[in-house]
């Protein structure tokens, strides 16, 4: 780990500031210390006799010696017997720029955390991202793709055009306060289960850092920031695709709250949303049955269809339903059934088999109810096209940053959730780990991230926001997501995205080698986004 030169910079941050934990309760081994030290016990000893002197002045020596060498070893670079390099002007101004808008960073993050806004309903979320973005001297545009609440903030002019992903939708139902013990602020209401607050947060503060380098003529070029709204159902970044949006952006930085601090260099799961409907016949359910059709039944049919239908799939991929409405009472033979259900698998053409299978069951189970049945498409998403040139860029960034440290009340916080949520109570680790290799078949979830990596070579990049093994999309989260601990993760996040931005803007090379990856990568595939044509349902 190259981080002596971050921890000996963070030393003389003022105590109020997030990241600058570092170094709690190891005082008095500053950089400064020492000579000031020395300066110190040389005024002492002015009237001290020469001989005396001498040898208290080499005894301090000594002692500054020892205490520079420990501090060394603090900082990790003498274990490594590695060269602390030291990290230049213009990402220093970043990481300046930055830490100096932490509280009014965090302040934004706890406003679009206590909205709790959910797909394509992030109206104040959303506004409070672009107002920002206006105040700091973006051009905004609000509305973008057909969605009211997407948004682009733009600085600059020219190329290279540097994109950034912010995301800031909540879930439904998981509403929750900022304590370790599961206590919802409404009952019904939505949480941020899945840290957006903290996602758009801090690329739009990794763009503005970027935007005042731009300003004052370090860089060249224009930096993009992307709010993209509905992450969590629908996903809003298609329609934005489908709209040209993304056609002149060199490479796109994109981030996510995490459990681990990495470059992420793994894919995700390709999947499709669609609706099955069956139609039938009302009837009363114990005077005419006979006259009766039922469309639960074969909303029951299909459902046991699909269960047997898991044991002959490959184990990478999933299917889920939710059912949306079978019948309304108990006397009434229900005429209409209505589901919810997803595919995926870890490439899409694995999903597209799936599909394709999953959708001839609805026809299946329709003629054994005598019903009919209807499917309509809501949207589908790819899985990540991993960019590794990129990623191996940002993983210098983060290792030069160093690792994030925890309070003991924040450790304690950890603690409560972890026995809340019957975990061990570790804590929370947050070692970096070393550039991974891309595994075949990524576990994990989906990402209209991936669409957006189809079209522009995208560097992703995981910082830890909750411990090790927290249930994710769960109240947990939402607590973790508005408290330090979900704090500290995004300030880190928009300082790694603004480093590597710097480089991006700064080394044609670096770019031009992540573009020569993703045209590889992508071959001679044709993209084209999973949603069916007209709006988006923005109301469903
Ligand atoms: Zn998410």
């Amino acid at each position: 780990m190259k981080h002596g030169h971050i921890l000996s910079r963070d030393l003389h941050l003022p105590a109020s500031k997030p990241q600058r934990h570092s170094l709690d309760g190891a005082p008095g081994i500053g950089l400064l210390a020492p000579a000031s030290r020395l300066r110190m016990a040389l005024v002492r000893s002015k009237s001290i006799p020469s001989e005396q002197k001498m040898r208290m002045t080499s005894t301090i020596l000594i002692s500054i010696l020892i205490s520079m060498m420990l501090q060394s070893l603090i900082a990790g670079d003498a274990l490594a017997g590695e060269e602390s390099r030291p990290i230049p002007p213009h990402k220093l101004a970043t990481l300046d720029s930055i830490e100096s808008r932490a509280p009014e960073l965090i302040e934004l993050s706890d406003r679009i955390w206590s909205f709790e806004e959910v797909a394509f309903q992030e109206k104040q979320s959303s506004a409070a991202l672009a107002d920002y973005a206006e105040k700091n001297g973006f051009r905004v545009r609000r509305g973008v793709g057909e969605i009211p609440t997407a948004i682009i903030a733009e600085y600059g002019s020219g190329r290279p055009i540097i994109g950034i992903l912010g995301e800031f939708d909540a879930l439904p139902g998981l509403s929750q306060k900022a304590v370790p013990h599961k206590d919802p602020i409404h009952p019904e209401g939505a949480g941020h289960g899945c840290g957006h607050n903290l996602f758009g947060v801090a690329s739009l503060a990794a763009a503005t850092a970027i935007k005042e380098l731009l300003e004052e003529g370090k860089l060249k070029g224009t930096v993009r920031f992307y709010g993209t709204p509905a992450e969590e159902k629908f996903f809003g970044k298609l329609w934005m695709i489908r709209a040209g949006l993304f056609k002149d952006v060199d490479v796109m930085m994109d981030w996510h709250p995490s459990t681990k601090i990495e470059a992420n260099v793994q894919s995700s799961l390709a999947m499709v949303d669609f609706i099955v409907e069956f139609f039938g016949q009302s009837a009363h359910a114990s005077s005419d049955p006979w006259n009766g059709r039922s469309a639960s039944d074969a909303l029951e049919l299909y459902t046991s269809g699909i269960n047997y239908y898991r044991e002959h799939v490959k184990p990478t991929v999933r299917i889920h339903y939710h059912i949306q409405d079978a019948g309304k009472v108990v006397n009434v033979v229900p005429d209409y059934a209505r589901l919810w259900v997803r595919v995926r698998d870890t490439k899409r053409d694995g999903m597209q088999t799936v599909w394709k299978r999953v959708q001839e069951m609805a026809g299946g189970a329709a003629i054994l109810a005598d019903v009919d049945h209807k499917i309509s498409l809501v949207s589908g998403i790819h899985e990540v096209l991993v960019n590794r040139t990129g990623g191996a860029r940002l993983q210098e960034n983060i290792e030069s940053l160093g690792e994030i440290h925890y309070s003991d009340e924040e450790q304690a916080f950890a603690r409560k959730i972890q026995e809340a949520t019957k975990k061990e109570q570790l804590g929370i680790v947050t070692k970096i780990s070393p550039l991974k290799e891309t595994e075949e078949n990524p576990s994990g979830g989906s990402t209209d991230a991936g669409d957006v990596s189809f079209n522009v070579p995208t560097i992703r990049l995981a910082v830890t926001t909750a411990p090790q093994d927290t249930p994710w999309h769960s109240w947990a989260v939402v607590a973790y997501s508005g408290m330090s601990i979900g704090h500290k993760g995004m300030i880190y996040s928009a300082k790694a995205l603004a480093m590597t931005m710097v480089d991006l803007f700064e080394d044609a090379e670096l770019r031009k080698a992540v573009r020569e990856e993703f045209v590889e990568r992508l071959g001679d595939y044709k993209y084209s986004p999973m949603i069916p044509e007209g709006p988006p349902p923005l109301h469903q």
